[in-house]
């Protein structure tokens, strides 16, 4: 089977992995600053907080932008649930703002439209979280601008984008948003098994994520609210988490981050490839922004004709291609309808979900079977 993603571990990951099992510290040693290090460098933003998963980084950055009960985050439909249900772990209440149905990222005039609305109704979001979807950056500007004029807080789902760019800024550098996480789940672009990053220009919200990620315990003087013991104390000033990355999974992250780009440049070739095979067929991949390099977490095509969605995908699949569907829309999971979501409340995003397909991407896919797969898609649909 040619999976639809997956990850690419060489011999150098496998020993940098192995030279920390051998040594002192296997968890909250040297490896977690210096992945953060390498990271926050590479994007240019000032902090990064690397945790246990994506799901964990979304749900400090919300808790450390004050989102609680009573609160509310908008996000787009078309994604993975995590980047809804951090809303939820906070107690405050989740709504969408319904993409573009070329791109699949939330459509802007549609958020402006809302937002204009939810001023009227006394109900503006605290967050949006704009999900770069397949590895291309949302239009981040005009979001930034709206944050300022409506008064909400930006964390960038960048759980396909590490490695893609934005106005030549690296998404990450949180020019502009307060938060973007990174996902390192081994379909996503670099992998440390299971892991994510929180990265802020933001001083403050980078020394209370940091806080959250370890049980809300704290070793600095300075954050105590009375004086120490001695050198043996720590306080707990806060609830938080065991939401820590391990060394082992910091080795594995920053021997791949060192192919980072390189893995990038590879994926970016196969999208070239699709594009020119697949030109002629009764389908398009996603809409692109001229001003985005996309990092190619996904290569989605939508089909023109939605009737056929399913034979392409049974066929493509009993032909021994795994390709997947990116996303089924939040709102028609069981658990949002009975939060009172219902079929129809975001119909581009509904439409999308019936024409979308993801090919195989991935470093070191063959191009002899990316050759397959375009002849398979022909086969099909001709
Ligand atoms: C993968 C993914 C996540 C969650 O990432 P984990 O590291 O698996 O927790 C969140 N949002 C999006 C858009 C994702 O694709």
């Amino acid at each position: 089977m040619i999976p639809y993603g997956r990850q690419f571990v060489s011999q150098e990951d496998i020993d940098a992995v192995v030279k920390i099992l051998r040594s002192d510290f296997i968890t909250q040693g040297p490896a977690v600053p210096a992945f953060e290090k390498a990271l926050r460098d590479y994007a240019g933003a000032s902090h990064s907080v690397a945790v246990s998963s994506a799901t964990a980084a979304l749900h400090i950055a919300c808790m450390a932008l004050g989102l609680k009960s009573g609160g509310l985050l908008w996000t787009s439909p078309v994604t993975f649930v995590a980047s809804a249900n951090c809303a939820l772990y906070c107690g405050a209440e989740v709504d969408f703002v319904d993409v573009n149905p070329r791109s699949g990222n939330l459509c802007i005039d549609r958020l402006k439209e809302k937002l204009v609305e939810a001023k009227q109704s006394d109900r503006l979001p605290d967050i949006l979280i704009p999900v770069h979807l397949g590895g291309q950056s949302c239009d981040m500007e005009t979001i930034a601008a709206l944050s300022k004029e409506f008064g909400f807080r930006v964390i960038e789902d960048a759980s396909h984008a590490v490695g893609g760019s934005y106005k030549s800024q690296k998404v990450g550098s949180c020019q502009f948003s307060d938060i973007t996480v990174f996902s390192f789940h081994p379909v996503k672009i670099i992998t440390t098994g299971e892991g994510g990053m929180a990265l802020t220009n933001d001083d403050q919200l980078a020394e209370r994520m940091r806080l959250l990620r370890s049980h809300g315990i704290t070793r600095d003087t300075s954050q105590m609210v009375s004086r120490s013991h001695g050198d043996w104390y720590y306080q707990q000033i806060d609830l938080g988490f065991n939401f820590r990355m391990t060394d082992i999974q910091a080795a594995l992250g920053l021997s791949q981050f060192q192919h980072l780009d390189e893995f990038v440049d590879d994926r970016q070739k196969l999208a070239e490839s699709y594009d020119k095979q697949l030109e002629s067929l009764p389908l398009k991949p996603l809409d692109r922004l001229q001003e985005c390099q996309s990092a190619w977490h996904l290569y989605v095509v939508l089909l023109e004709d939605p009737k056929l969605r399913k034979r392409v995908f049974e066929g493509l699949r009993e032909n021994g291609v795994g390709v997947n569907i990116h996303y089924i829309p939040v709102h028609l999971q069981p658990y949002y309808k009975d939060l009172g979501f219902n079929p129809g409340d975001f119909p581009n995003a509904e439409d999308y979900y019936q024409r979308a397909i993801s090919l195989p991407m991935y470093p070191k896919l063959a191009s002899r079977d990316l050759d397959y797969v375009c002849g398979l898609l022909g086969d099909i649909l001709n």
